[in-house]
């Protein structure tokens, strides 16, 4: 088995940093090369330090980084993008550390996946120009995460018995990932029901390329439909993870050291 080289270098998007003893953090980064990677900032809260400025969250960058014993060690960095645009706009920032958030907990750590790291990064470019609904961005967020971890919802057909779905009353049930038409639905349990237009947004969603969902501008109870379909299934999805043991194993190695010092952006999951 060929050992990993001693130091390596990738382009990795800042989720997000915790406090380490007297001047350290630990910094949380997303990869292009290596997916989520958990490693140290030496001195970063001195006010000497090189390194402070290219491990903000969010912050876009060329990291070098060593193998450490327990952790990886930044070596060095070189910012390509602040994003300072989101940084400025407090509606566009907090949409960005949700995204980022999200990304954190729904991935586990060295599981490359570079597409999500794509997802990542163009989303933090579109949030800083879009001048539409940062609503439907996050939303083609939530839609283009799912189907890059395995969860796509099925919203074409219905889950049970597989025919088109047309027409009213039709809901959604996140433990089948999908929608079940007005047929099909079990009447003894409550579920969330998704209308016609609702619908349509979502089916639109998961074709969209980013970009495309500015075109979509549902009306507001519409949007709120939508939200809560994908925070459902996003919730789901999530709460998987948390019960899958490197999960938890992950959670137990960071308890001893990090202090809450994380990004503050409300989840509401
Ligand atoms: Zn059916």
């Amino acid at each position: 088995v060929p050992q990993p080289p001693r130091v390596y270098k990738t382009p990795a998007i800042v989720l997000r940093q915790r406090r380490l003893g007297d001047a350290d953090k630990i910094i949380t980064l997303y990869s292009a090369e290596h997916g989520k990677i958990d490693a140290i900032a030496k001195g970063v809260r001195r006010m000497t330090s090189r390194l402070a400025g290219h491990v903000e969250p969010l912050n876009h960058g060329s990291y070098m980084i060593a193998h450490g014993r327990n952790l990886d060690i930044i070596t060095q960095a070189q910012t390509v993008e602040t994003f300072q645009l989101l940084r400025d706009d407090l509606d566009r920032l907090s949409r960005a550390l949700y995204a980022a958030e999200l990304l954190d907990r729904a991935t586990e750590e060295r599981s490359e996946n570079f597409a999500l790291y794509r997802l990542l990064l163009d989303s933090l470019r579109q949030l800083c120009e879009t001048r539409d609904d940062l609503d439907m961005l996050l939303r083609f967020f939530e839609m283009s995460l799912l189907g890059l971890l395995g969860y796509r919802p099925h919203l074409d057909e219905c889950v049970t018995c597989g025919r088109e779905l047309s027409g009213p009353g039709n809901c959604w049930v996140a433990e089948l990932g999908g929608v079940v038409c007005a047929t099909c639905r079990p009447l003894e349990v409550a579920l969330r029901m998704v209308s016609v237009e609702a619908l349509v947004i979502l089916q639109a969603l998961q074709r969209a390329r980013l970009a495309d969902e500015q075109l979509l501008k549902p009306a507001p109870d519409v949007a709120m439909e939508v939200e809560r379909v994908l925070r459902d299934a996003v919730h789901y999805a999530l709460d998987r993870d948390v019960r899958s043991a490197t999960f938890l194993d992950s959670v137990r190695r960071q308890r001893p050291t990090s202090e809450s010092a994380g990004s503050a952006a409300p989840l509401g999951l």
